[in-house]
């Protein structure tokens, strides 16, 4: 392929991803984003791959490498499931992070590179190369961690070093001085010991920093580490000289950071003190789980209840949560819908940001379910609504509607904006146990008089619902 049909097919390649995010931007065009995507990738690909920079002796490797990455991409795909969606995403993160690591390193010592660059351009491309391995070190590293933590590896409770954000500002300091040094070195040996010294930094930078968030936070971070990955897919396309990587990496890098934007600001939270680490928990004050000890005595109700309080209201709001994508409760939740709205009650879903265990979970859950976009609600839209109320069921949601996120400023989750179910004139709280959240902190929500807990799994639970509800 000629460098003039490459360059063609990335200018196409870019337009589909921008058309892809665009159509992402609505649940009702998000499924064209998708293809739109699909197809830029593929374009990109064949592009890079038949372009001017791969000769043919490559040829042999790059198959293979397709093929190897092919088969754990589609076992991947078939086997990961919806609630391990976040875990896998935090590791594919990681891979673009290694990915510009290796690139760096492997532009730096590359021979035939040598002597390319000279004055200047000499110095952009080292900075290049420095600043791609330090982006990719924080990403790699700390999307590992991030990995360790949505997965249960690692504890979800803030580790918080003594002297964090000195630690974080000298590790700063002692990059930016390496950086001297590695652009006034001559010989690639020489270039080494400052490359190497910095990305041992950036690496412990990205375990220190993730390991220092805590759990309600912990989207916040996804997404953060989600631009990272964008940027780091940048820096590796100006080590490459490759366009569509620079662009591609643009858009994601930036895309990820106005969702962190929107994920701070939904949260409450400063996003510069997200970045230099250490939230979920109040400067000093002790880690999450202190508060993880139930106080108090709990109203149990049970399923058949729970229908008839249903069927004589008229005001119904559904608050989805991460025990709804375990129990996979989402098709029953429907069936309930159509049959209530079906008798006259006016049912609404109300979704939080950071429901579930990824940006969009509920929706993507609900949408899968073909639950009317009209009924579906953001936070903000319906938290007025609750005292108009008589039924708020909340299932398997726990930190989403924690009032103490609002009463007690000593939570871990003090500030996060919450939906307030407790303003009905009921709340049903769905889930199998007393057991605490993803944040780790006992929920008042569940001894407040007018609650009522339906113990069991959200699923089992909603077809016993059903069923009297179709009696
Ligand atoms: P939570 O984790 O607070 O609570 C979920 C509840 O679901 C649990 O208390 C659990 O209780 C219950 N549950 C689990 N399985 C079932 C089941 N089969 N049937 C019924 N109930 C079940 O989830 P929320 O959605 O309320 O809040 C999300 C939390 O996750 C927030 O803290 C958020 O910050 C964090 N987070 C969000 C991310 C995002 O991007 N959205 C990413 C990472 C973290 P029990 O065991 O008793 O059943």
């Amino acid at each position: 392929m000629s460098g003039t049909l490459a360059t063609v097919s990335y200018i196409g390649a870019t337009i589909l991803f921008i058309l892809s995010l665009g159509g992402l931007s609505n649940p009702e065009t998000s499924r064209r984003g998708n293809l739109y995507g699909m197809i830029g990738m593929t374009i990109a690909v064949l592009a890079t791959v038949m372009g001017p920079q791969v000769t043919k002796a490559g040829y042999g490797w790059i198959v293979g490498a397709m093929a190897v990455g092919a088969v754990i991409g589609i076992y991947a795909a078939r086997t990961v499931k919806m609630t391990q969606m976040p875990e896998l995403v935090a590791l594919m993160h990681s891979l673009v992070g290694l990915a510009a690591m290796l690139v760096g390193f492997a532009n730096y010592i590359d021979p035939a590179a040598a002597g390319v660059f000279q004055g200047a351009e000499k110095t952009i491309h080292e900075v290049e190369i420095y600043i791609g391995i330090l982006i990719g070190a924080v990403t790699f590293s700390g999307s590992i961690i991030a990995f360790g933590k949505l997965s249960g590896k690692i504890t979800g409770k803030p580790v918080l070093l003594p002297g964090r954000h000195f630690m974080n500002l000298a590790g700063l300091l002692v990059v930016i001085y390496f950086c001297g040094v590695f652009i006034n070195t001559h010989a690639v040996h020489d270039g080494m010991t400052p490359l190497i010294v910095m990305t041992v930094i950036a690496l412990l930078f990205g375990i220190h920093m993730v390991m220092a968030i805590g759990g309600a936070d912990m989207p916040v971070v996804v997404s953060m580490l989600n631009s990272y990955s964008g940027w780091a897919a940048a820096a590796t396309g100006f080590m490459l000289s490759n366009d569509l990587l620079i662009v591609t990496g643009a858009l994601v890098g930036s895309s990820g950071a106005i969702l962190s934007y929107i994920m701070c600001k939904a949260m409450n939270r400063h996003f510069i003190s997200v970045i230099a680490g250490g939230f979920g928990t109040a400067e000093g004050s002790a880690p999450a789980a202190a508060g993880a000890q139930p106080a108090g005595e709990v109203s149990p109700i049970l399923a058949s209840e729970t229908a008839e309080l249903l069927r004589d209201s008229k005001n119904v709001i559904i608050v989805p949560g991460y025990g709804m994508a375990v129990a996979q409760a989402q098709h029953t939740v429907f069936e309930i819908t159509k049959l209530l709205r079906a008798k006259g009650v006016n049912v609404r879903f109300g979704i939080h940001p950071v429901a579930g265990r990824m940006p969009g979970h509920m929706n993507v859950l609900l949408a899968e379910a073909k639950v009317p976009y009209d009924i579906v609600f953001e936070m903000d839209e319906l938290n007025e609504d609750f005292p108009d109320t008589d039924v708020a069921m909340v299932i398997g949601a726990n930190d989403i509607v924690n009032p103490a996120a609002q009463d007690d400023p000593a939570s871990p989750i003090a500030g996060m904006p919450v939906l307030e179910v407790w303003k009905a004139k009921t709340s049903i709280v769905m889930k199998r146990s007393m057991a605490s959240g993803y944040a780790g902190v006992d929920n008042p929500l569940f001894y407040k008089e007018n609650n009522r807990m339906l113990f069991g799994d959200a699923k089992k639970m909603l077809d016993e619902v059903l069923v009297v509800l179709k009696t």
